[in-house]
């Protein structure tokens, strides 16, 4: 056992607060990271806050890891010590089912185990990325490419992949109009990402204040959806809508800005439901989907990807003993565009 230090919440109402956590001995296919830097997701907040459900205490939140390897076990071939890498969301799946045969690790039919909340190889709650080293299955390894700094690539490993997936999905590139729903973590990386596909792209934020910097990631247009006649402007006008709110939105109003076999895809985690008008669906035949992260071939596509286009996440480096205070800010969305913690000040 290798004793690290970490950031946890002891519980949904407690700020979260320095720790030590115990990662397993090395297996044969495992990996020994030393994580440099952490990104904060706004899903690390609402599992830490039992928003979702309650959770486990404590939870070292974390799933944007990016670091060194240290230490490889024997059987190991994917990874080498040394080798700049990232850890997303997952930490495991089984491996045989259709789903992830397909590379859809993260709907794996025997379920997922998720880098922190799951129950990891050794039969302990997994703990996530705000902590020195982790240990990982090597097929849960992603490598991050030289030319994207450590610090820009640990978003890439939820934010990126989690849009980039439905982007491709729902096919995002020349002559399609990709309409992003709050410019946060999730949202400046849809931007860049649809921009780099050759994507038309508007960012559809609550106003008008984070204008120069959407249009500087690369969207084409931009507005503000407090203003009621932005909807009326932007009616049937879009083929893809990625929505990344936190929040309950008003689904029908958003519906109705897409046009013929348009989709809404949803990738916001809200706790509270969602309601639709049926008819926002029927005419003119639009959809409304969800989308969970991505599987692991993928992600590593997603980073090449960004490697070639130069993209990296807009990010704000912080100490762990400022994690308190980027969570008031991500909730009053006030980040431009992911905290990153620098690990090295855990110790
Ligand atoms: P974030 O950085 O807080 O961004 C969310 C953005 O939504 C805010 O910056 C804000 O943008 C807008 N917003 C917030 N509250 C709003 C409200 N009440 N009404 C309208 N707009 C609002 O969060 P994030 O890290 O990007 O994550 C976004 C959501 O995606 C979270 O629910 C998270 O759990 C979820 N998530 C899902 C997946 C997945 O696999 N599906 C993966 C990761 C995260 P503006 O200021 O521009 O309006
Ligand atoms: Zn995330």
């Amino acid at each position: 056992m290798l004793t690290v230090h970490a950031y946890a919440a002891t519980a949904a109402t407690n700020p979260l607060g320095p720790t030590t956590i115990e990662r397993r001995e090395l297996g044969p296919h495992d990996v020994l990271i030393e994580i440099k830097f952490c990104g904060i997701c706004h899903s690390d907040i609402h599992h830490a806050r039992s928003e979702w459900g309650s959770a486990n205490y404590p939870v070292v939140p974390g799933h944007e890891i990016a670091g060194i390897v240290t230490q490889v076990g024997s059987k190991v071939t994917r990874h080498a010590v040394g080798d700049r890498v990232g850890v997303g969301c997952l930490v495991d799946s089984c491996g045989e089912c259709a789903n992830c045969r397909k590379g859809e690790e993260q709907h794996c039919l025997k379920g997922s185990t998720l880098t922190y909340g799951g129950i990891g190889k050794d039969g302990q709650l997994t703990q996530g990325g705000y902590s020195t080293h982790i240990v990982v299955t090597e097929d849960f390894v992603l490598k991050i490419p030289e030319g994207i700094g450590l610090d820009a690539a640990a978003p890439l490993l939820c934010a990126g992949i989690t849009t980039y997936a439905p982007l491709r999905h729902w096919g995002a590139g020349p002559g399609k109009k990709v309409a992003v729903v709050g410019l946060g973590g999730l949202g400046h990386m849809a931007v860049k990402l649809a921009h780099a596909m050759g994507a038309d792209v508007t960012v559809l934020s609550q106003s008008l204040n984070k204008k120069e910097d959407g249009l500087r990631l690369g969207a084409d247009h931009y507005h503000a959806t407090k203003d009621p006649e932005t909807f009326k402007k932007l009616a049937g006008s879009f083929d893809l809508i990625v929505n990344t709110v936190s929040a309950k939105i008003d689904l029908d109003a958003y519906l109705s800005l897409l046009a013929l076999d348009g989709a809404l895809v949803n990738v916001g985690a809200p706790a509270e439901p969602l309601s639709v008008n049926v008819f926002s669906l029927l005419m003119p035949r639009r959809s409304f989907a969800g989308s969970l992260i991505g599987g692991i071939r993928q992600t590593q596509e997603m980073l090449n990807f960004c490697a070639r286009h130069h993209i990296g996440a807009d990010i704000e480096v912080i100490p762990a003993s400022k994690i308190n205070e980027a969570y008031e800010r991500v909730l009053a969305s006030d980040v431009r565009y992911r905290f990153v913690i620098d690990t090295a000040t855990l110790k």
